[in-house]
């Protein structure tokens, strides 16, 4: 697929109203072609975009569903399960947020966080424009600052973005590495980290940045 037709798709999903149902956006050919391109392109392909130079938001791009927002994690460390509607009619549910921020929280020492739901919505969106409804591993997410310094040797960053409840590191089953990763890299929706020998991609909602 060529940074042409590229364009013709990521104009139409721009001029797309924001009501417009992700449903809606999905059915359309070409966002589909597009979706298939991301997931055989791999590294290259938000590069390829990047130089197109087009004002490119998928976060306006595709629209979050309004009536429910399914999610379905698997904690790597503790192999804990979870598969819930966590959204619904235009509210996020207090008992479903709450078995999400129990199954994120740092495994090390127990604590508990309240989970960014923005986050949560993030992953929901990687998942639509990957048509994809499978479960997302997590290796991790919350940190207190305690447990934080102490992954300083691993590379956990001073200013971790996990220590306040707004970052995860994941993988998808059956989604290449760096698909995921130039996915998120587009979406322009906080930090995206790549870790191919970890076999993780971090996502968290601060600032844009990447590494
Ligand atoms: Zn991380």
């Amino acid at each position: 697929m060529c940074n042409g037709s590229l364009r013709q798709v990521f104009n139409l999903l721009t001029d797309k109203d924001i009501g417009q149902s992700e449903q809606d956006l999905l059915q359309h050919p070409q966002v589909n072609e597009a979706r298939r391109w991301f997931l055989s392109a791999g590294t290259g392909a938000v590069v390829a975009l990047a130089a197109t130079g087009l004002p490119f938001s998928a976060r306006a791009a595709i629209s979050l569903p309004i009536h429910e927002r399914k999610i379905k994690l698997v904690n790597r460390q503790t192999g804990e399960t979870l598969e819930t509607i966590y959204f619904q009619d235009g509210a996020y549910l207090e008992e479903p947020m709450t078995q999400i921020n129990r199954l994120m929280r740092d495994h090390h020492s127990g604590a508990v966080t309240k989970i960014d739901p923005n986050l949560l919505d993030l992953l929901v969106k990687v998942e639509a424009l990957l048509d994809r409804k499978g479960e997302i591993t997590v290796t991790s997410a919350y940190r207190t600052a305690r447990t934080n310094r102490r992954l300083r040797s691993e590379g956990a960053a001073k200013q971790s973005m996990h220590v306040k409840g707004q970052a995860v590191d994941i993988r998808m089953p059956g989604i290449h590495l760096k698909a995921l990763r130039d996915l998120a890299t587009a979406l322009r929706a906080g930090g995206v980290g790549y870790y191919p020998r970890s076999n993780f991609v971090h996502l968290d909602t601060g600032n844009i940045r990447y590494w």
